[in-house]
């Protein structure tokens, strides 16, 4: 399958200006990765422990080579329904965040596990909207995540499901964890975020429907037709899914960061992606040609 870059319409330089680019991965210092369920579950709804056991390996490895590192983790519902043995996510709020909370200390002691063994510490940051909105705690947000770094602590972040619902006057929830992944790379001013899903990266049309879609390797403006492109949302409750993942990425572009969407089967394409491989799509602005 052929790769592409977007828009489509710019002439070759700017194509070859944009497969360059992956060199500036060499220079990413802050980072964070967003991992999605579908790479911590497996479908028949038990725990990937090899896919997190890799993903502990890989973001230790890449701390001990200096690299400041966040994980933004989902999980929670995924790991709290096979905790508690149930074979289908539950309809009302209460009962999903009651499952939310079960959920996300049995994802924390995986994760704490996991760490370990490779003597990397964690902390775990749970966060609402409305604390990222407000100033005096975006600040106190911001604080905690730079001592952790500093501390040589790798930060794990999950929304907090038992106090994000959306109210009419209280924005509490983030949507999902792709913008909380995005508003996470905003508020340390992260170098590059890493999002992990399902799918190779961002293709010309949903893949599972259309065989011949062709995956972008490199796009640097959200459009409305790429919008298009993306569908709609993944679940029933009206989050994740691709057009997610590209509001996120505007989110990206917009504070001049960049964002590589790629598949978190196996997490140690993180290593190849930080190499400047091309894989998945990135997703960055074009820098100015210099003869324009
Ligand atoms: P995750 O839970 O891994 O974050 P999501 O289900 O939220 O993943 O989103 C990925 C899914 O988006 C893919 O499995 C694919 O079916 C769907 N999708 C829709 N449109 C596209 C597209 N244009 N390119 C890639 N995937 C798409």
């Amino acid at each position: 399958m052929k790769n592409r870059s977007f828009p489509s319409t710019i002439d070759q330089t700017l194509i070859e200006k944009g497969d360059s680019m992956r060199e500036s991965m060499a220079k990413v210092k802050r980072l964070v990765v967003k991992i999605g369920t579908s790479s911590l579950i497996y479908p028949n709804g038990k725990v990937n422990l090899s896919g997190i056991d890799e993903l502990a390996y890989v973001l230790t490895d890449l701390h001990n080579r200096g690299l400041e590192v966040i994980l933004v983790t989902s999980g929670a519902i995924g790991v709290g329904l096979n905790k508690l043995q149930l074979l289908e996510r539950p309809q009302k709020i209460p009962e999903q965040q009651a499952v939310a909370a079960v959920g996300q200390t049995e994802l924390m002691t995986i994760y704490t596990q996991r760490f370990e063994a490779y003597s990397q510490k964690t902390a775990q940051v749970l966060l609402t909207r409305d604390i990222v909105e407000f100033p005096k705690s975006r600040n106190n947000v911001v604080n905690t995540l730079n001592q952790l770094l500093a501390m040589d602590i790798l930060p794990i972040i999950n929304e907090n499901d038992t106090v994000a619902v959306d109210e009419l006057d209280h924005l509490t929830k983030f949507g999902d964890n792709d913008q909380l992944s995005a508003i996470v790379t905003e508020l340390v001013a992260a170098d590059l975020l890493i999002m992990l899903s399902d799918i190779n990266g961002f293709y010309s049309d949903d893949p599972s429907k259309n065989s011949q879609a062709i995956l972008y390797s490199h796009v640097s403006k959200i459009t409305d037709e790429l919008l298009k492109e993306a569908g709609g949302t993944s679940s029933a409750f009206g989050t994740g899914g691709m057009r997610s993942k590209l509001k996120a990425a505007q989110r990206v572009l917009d504070t001049s960061s960049k964002m590589v969407l790629a598949n978190g089967k196996r997490p140690k394409i993180i290593f190849d992606i930080l190499a400047g491989k091309e894989i998945g799509t990135l997703f960055e602005e074009m820098e100015e040609n210099d003869n324009d």
